[in-house]
């Protein structure tokens, strides 16, 4: 899949410049996007990472600020109601409704499921698979999938609340982001074969011939196993993209994050 690079008409973020924002296709009445690094011209700041829309990553906070207004406001969306979650590597959900703060970031969970119009939700990543999720019933999801939460099971635990608020699997559609793929998530063979004996498409080889994981693969069937009827792909390899569009920790630990968004338009069933 091609991703759309319109950061042309984005409005401007630090220094003028503004994050990669992909639109992605959920479904009428649904809005999703993943974020991606500033251009590459962009100025570097002095602390953190361009285009990084983590206050958990190294940063400045009026650039941070300016870059979050810049990429949601691309999206039509106020920074400021953006729902976060403090990630944890687990498979816990975590359901946003009307008590929920706007902006709040919620504890301990990786994903968050709503049926609350107007209230976007975002995951954060940097070379663990990002997951946005909606159906026609008018529930929304995010999900953070890295090696732990495909082994503890964070995508049917994602469509599992999704189904408690009224969705029906077979017409959620979901889209994988950019993440790291087999071609350069290496790991020890262990590892490689732990998973495997769960997920079979997960076993990898590097690019450079050494046992490693396929976590976009293997969540792309997990979803199709559990009768997700459109799985889409979108972006590229975080760690080894030609354009080097994405944040990817394998390849930089003090690096910063991108972000998937989802959001059910108001007025929408
Ligand atoms: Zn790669």
């Amino acid at each position: 899949m091609t991703a759309v690079d319109d950061r042309d008409a984005a409005p401007a973020g630090a220094d003028g410049h503004a994050p990669l924002v992909l639109p992605v296709s959920l479904g009428p009445g649904v809005d999703g996007w993943f974020t991606g690094r500033a251009p590459a011209d962009a100025p570097p700041p002095a602390v953190g990472a361009a285009g990084n829309l983590s206050h958990r990553r190294p940063h400045e906070p009026p650039r941070l600020a300016a870059d979050r207004r810049a990429a949601f406001g691309r999206m039509g969306l106020d920074a400021g109601d953006v729902v976060w979650m403090q990630q944890v590597h687990g498979a816990e959900v975590a359901v946003v409704d009307e008590h929920t703060p706007r902006g709040a970031e919620v504890r301990g969970v990786d994903a968050l499921v709503t049926v609350q119009a107007d209230r976007p939700i975002a995951v954060q990543v940097a070379d663990c698979v990002p997951v946005l999720l909606s159906s026609p019933a008018g529930v929304v999801a995010v999900a953070h999938a890295g090696r732990r939460g495909v082994e503890l099971g964070i995508v049917p635990a994602t469509l599992a609340a999704m189904e408690d608020l009224g969705a029906e699997r077979a017409s959620v559609a979901a889209a994988i982001g950019p993440a790291i793929g087999g071609c350069c998530y290496e790991v020890p063979s262990e590892m490689r074969e732990d998973l495997s004996d769960d997920h079979p498409v997960a076993s990898g080889t590097t690019s450079w011939g050494t046992p490693s994981l396929d976590l976009p693969a293997a969540v792309a069937e997990v979803l199709r196993d559990a009768g997700v009827g459109d799985v889409a792909r979108v972006g590229s390899c975080t760690r080894c993209d030609d354009e080097d569009r994405w944040f990817s920790h394998r390849a930089d630990p003090t690096t910063g994050r991108q972000v998937g968004v989802v959001v059910r338009r108001g007025g929408q069933a």
